[in-house]
């Protein structure tokens, strides 16, 4: 892609109305543009980065037996007035009529519509287990919409649900969803904490939400010091070991019973970024939902809803992710692999030596943002940095004469003079190592 003909308005001033990193970063590195309160375009470079967050949510949602759909943003408010939510979710839902005085929603979330599609095409026991997600827009009319994509009121969300004959088994893919939260998380290359959260009014449920450590995070979250050790790479644990190590929610830690040791109970601050709940029949008993089981005897149906904030994530990534001078992207979520600068635009050798090395790079599979622009070498060498892709190889005269570029990388900083062939090389190999 070359960055005369992309669309990528940076900024060169911290917007004022950006009071976290992340948002400064996501509004001067062109990624997107507010709306209105917490409603955002996604400009060209911000939706790269969301459609990665979405692929690997949904590679790994896959992976553990879930299955995609697609529910609408729009919903009939009948099935919320079966549920008894139509009440309960007061001004954070957004009704309004159609033309025939129909009354809608923007949906909050979809356990009332995906209840309904449950009830009317499953009705034996052979059809169970089954976890239904989807990612799709969601709208919250929230209070105080703040941080950018952070706290939005139209957000990206993975919302899923499973079905079960029991609770055993409903417990049992809550396990694997905790599983797949945290491969999916480490793919995007944060350490989450899953702290135990409040489950509401359900007596005997479950419910764990995924923290991001961060100093701008909404949530206050108290857990053994192993995790700082896990976060920094000094100690490797299975999830079975993480599992067991204590990790609460503000209204969940009670620090008489917590059987920590004062000096290894920590607290800090945390973005939410995924959340699992068993849900047991809070809706299958308000929305009459049953099978039949072997012997045709009618059962309720247990269940599981389980959420990640997609849009969120982008901001948390950036978050955990950064220098002085920008974002820096793991491989896995980078919108582009590889920006080629050239430093001398028009000039008849530097233009043939990027060319030919954008196209080499792009034969190797790697995505390429080609700066063909007549900026100086300075204002390109900001820029590429501030929007954070993992490479950087530099076309100048000087490496022209001697048939070389320069490469950059983006974590370290480090730089490595290479002829053409050694550098598509080493990108590509580091790349796909990185990229999984
Ligand atoms: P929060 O406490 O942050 O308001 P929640 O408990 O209301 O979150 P859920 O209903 O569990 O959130 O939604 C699932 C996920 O969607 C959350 O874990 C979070 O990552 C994301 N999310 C929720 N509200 C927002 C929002 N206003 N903007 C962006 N992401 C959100
Ligand atoms: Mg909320």
């Amino acid at each position: 892609m070359r960055l005369s003909r992309y669309f990528l308005p940076l900024l060169k001033e911290d917007p004022k109305e950006a009071q976290i990193l992340s948002h400064r970063l996501m509004l001067r590195a062109g990624m997107i543009r507010q709306e209105a309160a917490g409603i955002y375009s996604w400009l060209p470079l911000g939706l790269r980065v969301l459609e990665e967050v979405e692929r690997i949510t949904a590679e790994e949602l896959d992976k553990a037996g879930c299955v995609r759909l697609l529910m609408p943003t729009l919903q009939p408010t009948d099935l919320w007035k079966e549920s008894g939510r139509y009440e309960a979710l007061g001004k954070e839902m957004l009704r309004f009529n159609d033309r025939a005085e129909r009354e809608l929603l923007y949906s909050p979330t979809c356990e009332e519509m995906i209840v309904n599609i449950f009830r009317s095409n499953v009705t034996t026991y052979r059809q169970l287990p089954l976890n239904l997600y989807q990612i799709q827009w969601k709208f919250r009319d929230e209070v105080r919409p703040r941080f950018g994509v952070m706290r939005g009121r139209e957000f990206l969300m993975k919302d899923g649900y499973s079905f079960h004959m029991n609770l055993e088994d409903a417990r049992r893919e809550y396990s694997a969803m905790y599983d797949a939260y945290h491969a999916i998380f480490s793919r995007l290359g944060l350490t989450a904490i899953a702290v135990a959260a409040d489950s509401g009014a359900i007596g005997g449920s479950l419910s764990h939400e995924f923290q991001v450590l961060a100093e701008t995070g909404e949530s206050q979250v108290y857990y053994d010091a192993a995790f700082d050790e896990i976060r920094s790479g000094t100690r490797v644990m299975s999830g079975e070991e993480m599992r067991a190590l204590y990790a609460a929610a503000d209204e969940m830690h009670k620090p008489e019973t917590c059987g920590l040791p004062v000096d290894r109970l920590r607290t800090a601050r945390g973005i939410e970024v995924g959340h699992i709940f068993l849900l047991g029949r809070k809706y299958t008993d308000a929305m009459q939902v049953n099978v039949t089981d072997a012997q045709g005897k009618e059962i309720r149906v247990e269940m599981g809803t389980y959420g990640i904030g997609v849009s969120r994530l982008v901001g948390a990534i950036i978050e955990a992710s950064h220098d002085a001078n920008g974002i820096i992207w793991p491989e896995s979520v980078a919108p582009f692999d590889v920006g080629v600068i050239n430093l001398r635009s028009g000039d008849a050798a530097c233009d043939a030596a990027s060319e030919r090395l954008t196209r080499t790079l792009e034969a190797r599979g790697l995505r390429v943002l080609y700066d063909d622009t007549d900026q100086r070498g300075g204002a390109k060498f900001a820029g590429m940095d501030l929007i954070g892709l993992p490479w950087q190889a530099v076309v100048g005269p000087r490496g022209v004469a001697a048939g070389q570029v320069e490469v950059k990388y983006r974590r370290t900083g480090e730089k490595t003079e290479l002829a053409e062939a050694e550098a598509v090389e080493m990108i590509a190999r580091r790349t796909k190592e990185a990229r999984r």
